[in-house]
């Protein structure tokens, strides 16, 4: 009788066993796509960061294995990361030949300068229109340190910081325009507008009175002066695109990078 009541725990520790292998795989498997997730995220961000700072040239041809070396991923989050970037236009894939970065010419530069001050001009009477104190203590504060960090004598126009700080005061302006596809719009031109931007850093250095002409939108802004903020980002945008023209043959081609 008591041989029949026995339990017999073998088994049982080795479904539990069992589940107990499973769960790890499981995890490690999990672990393993999170870890491969951040690195195609953080291969793109990096990518995208030197497309957008000219440090992948215009029109040059990209070495998928040269890159992978040098940013110490693998070629697949590369490959990964180009298809990604063909989507945003700053990477072009060529059958047959691979990825090339999307070359800047005088024809897309006047067509995207043309495009902006309409999109820009659009988004800032939404947002003078809809803005609220909120909406104008962020250009405020956004202006600041803008105009704080061009002041110290380490930072350079064009750095990193800089740039985002710019970014973040440009982006404080149409902030409060509710149309998003305006918005989504403005921000991808905005973007795009970016290597043309980093080409004219050094072309611009000491001409022209920056910190004077964020602070003339920043004050149109806040008087909700519509019309004249349309004219000071027109001017605005219209200056680096004037500089850049310099860049540009007789043909429309960049003459000096590519
Ligand atoms: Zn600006």
């Amino acid at each position: 009788m008591f041989q029949r009541c026995k339990i017999d725990f073998k088994p049982i520790k080795s479904i539990f066993h069992k589940k107990v292998v499973l769960q790890i795989k499981k995890k490690t498997m999990k672990d393993n796509l999170a870890t491969k997730d951040s690195l195609t995220q953080s291969t793109y961000s990096r990518l995208r960061t030197a497309l957008l700072s000219c440090q992948l040239v215009p029109g040059s041809r990209v070495n998928t294995k040269e890159l992978a070396e040098k940013l110490e991923t693998n070629v697949g989050a590369i490959r990964e990361a180009l298809s990604r970037l063909t989507s945003e236009n700053l990477i072009i894939a060529e059958p047959q030949k691979g990825f090339r970065v999307t070359p800047v010419s005088l024809k897309d530069l006047l067509d995207l300068t043309a495009t902006r001050k309409l999109i820009e001009g659009e988004c800032l009477s939404e947002s003078i229109m809809h803005g609220d104190v909120i909406w104008e203590s962020e250009i405020i504060s956004s202006f600041h340190t803008l105009v704080r960090y061009g002041a110290g004598p380490d930072e350079q126009l064009g750095s990193e910081e800089w740039n985002r700080r710019h970014n973040r005061f440009h982006d404080a302006l149409t902030a409060a325009c509710p149309n998003e596809w305006l918005l989504r719009i403005q921000r991808n031109l905005f973007e795009q507008n970016e290597r043309y931007r980093m080409l004219s850093v050094n072309l611009t250095a000491g001409e022209r009175d920056l910190n004077g002409e964020h602070k003339a939108l920043m004050e149109a802004a806040l008087e909700k002066d519509a019309v004249r903020i349309r004219v000071l980002m027109s001017n605005h945008i219209q200056l680096t695109t004037d500089a850049l023209m310099r860049l540009f043959d007789e043909k429309g081609s960049l003459r000096l990078i590519v």
